[in-house]
């Protein structure tokens, strides 16, 4: 869903993990529209018969996991892009996992992507039990996400977090991207604002790398993009987490940052 992280607990946090959390359930869905450019995940076209094939596999496994006694205290569903399943699809997935394990469950995240979140995908999601919704922003700077080939704009992002506020979805994350080209402290201040405004419970800062077999990989090999230099990354990270921090955010892992007590209890088994 976004660039490389390391994350790495405390190891308090690995304790409470151990012993309260797991355990815990990663759902993957593999389908994305189009390729972002800096991504390397394994990730499939979408095609709806395919898409399908994979959801009623999904289900029977999830039931063969049930039916031998598996119960999580938590889910995340990531990708990939989950929300990018058409509607039967992931009706049929959420109410898979909703009928065997909702009861259990101390929290249910699900990622999702600007462009493919609708009120009908979000009304389903909340009924069948999800509370937590991660949200793929990346940037706010429309020439950052040009540049990553994200399929949204901003202001889809600002959209997207007011639907989730009328519909009452009681937890929400932001990922963000810090380090590609182009990126300059202007750019973090104008992403800094978007989250104050949005004022998710959770934000996800992660680092771009330049990963073999990427678009933006083979552009930097040839001279056409110029990455930022090591020291000018470290400087806007910097940048991000201090602003992060004046808002109220605390650092509990090296990626993610969690205000209200909205730490994600998934993370928290790894
Ligand atoms: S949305 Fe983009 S970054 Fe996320 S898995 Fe799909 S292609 Fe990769």
């Amino acid at each position: 869903m976004a660039a490389r992280s390391t994350n790495q607990c405390t190891d308090g946090y690995r304790l409470e993990a151990q012993e309260n959390l797991s355990p815990g359930l990663y759902v993957h869905v593999p389908f994305c529209a189009s390729r972002c450019t800096y991504c390397d995940f394994h990730v499939a076209s979408l095609r709806i018969p395919v898409v399908r094939d994979y959801v009623t596999a999904l289900v029977d496994e999830i039931s063969s996991h049930f039916a031998n006694g598996f119960q999580p205290r938590t889910i995340f569903i990531g990708g990939g892009t989950p929300s990018a399943l058409d509607l039967a699809s992931w009706d049929k997935l959420l109410a898979t996992l909703s009928k065997y394990f909702k009861t259990d469950l101390i929290e249910w995240t699900i990622e999702m992507n600007p462009e493919s979140i609708d009120a009908n995908k979000i009304e389903i999601a909340l009924s069948h039990g999800v509370d937590r919704i991660s949200t793929g922003a990346q940037t706010f700077d429309e020439k950052g996400l040009s540049l990553m080939g994200r399929r949204h704009d901003a202001r889809r992002v600002f959209e997207v977090h007011q639907l989730m506020a009328e519909l009452g979805v009681p937890r929400t994350s932001l990922d963000l991207i810090v380090g590609w080209p182009g990126q300059d402290h202007e750019s973090v201040i104008a992403d800094l604002e978007a989250v104050a405004a949005i004022d998710p419970d959770h934000v996800s800062l992660y680092h771009l790398s330049y990963e073999q077999g990427t678009w933006l990989d083979a552009m930097r090999s040839r001279g056409v993009i110029d990455p930022l230099l090591d020291e000018t990354c470290i400087e806007l990270s910097r940048q991000f987490l201090e602003g992060l921090s004046r808002q109220g955010y605390q650092r509990y892992e090296v990626s993610n940052l969690y205000k209200r007590g909205g730490e994600s209890l998934h993370n928290l088994n790894y």
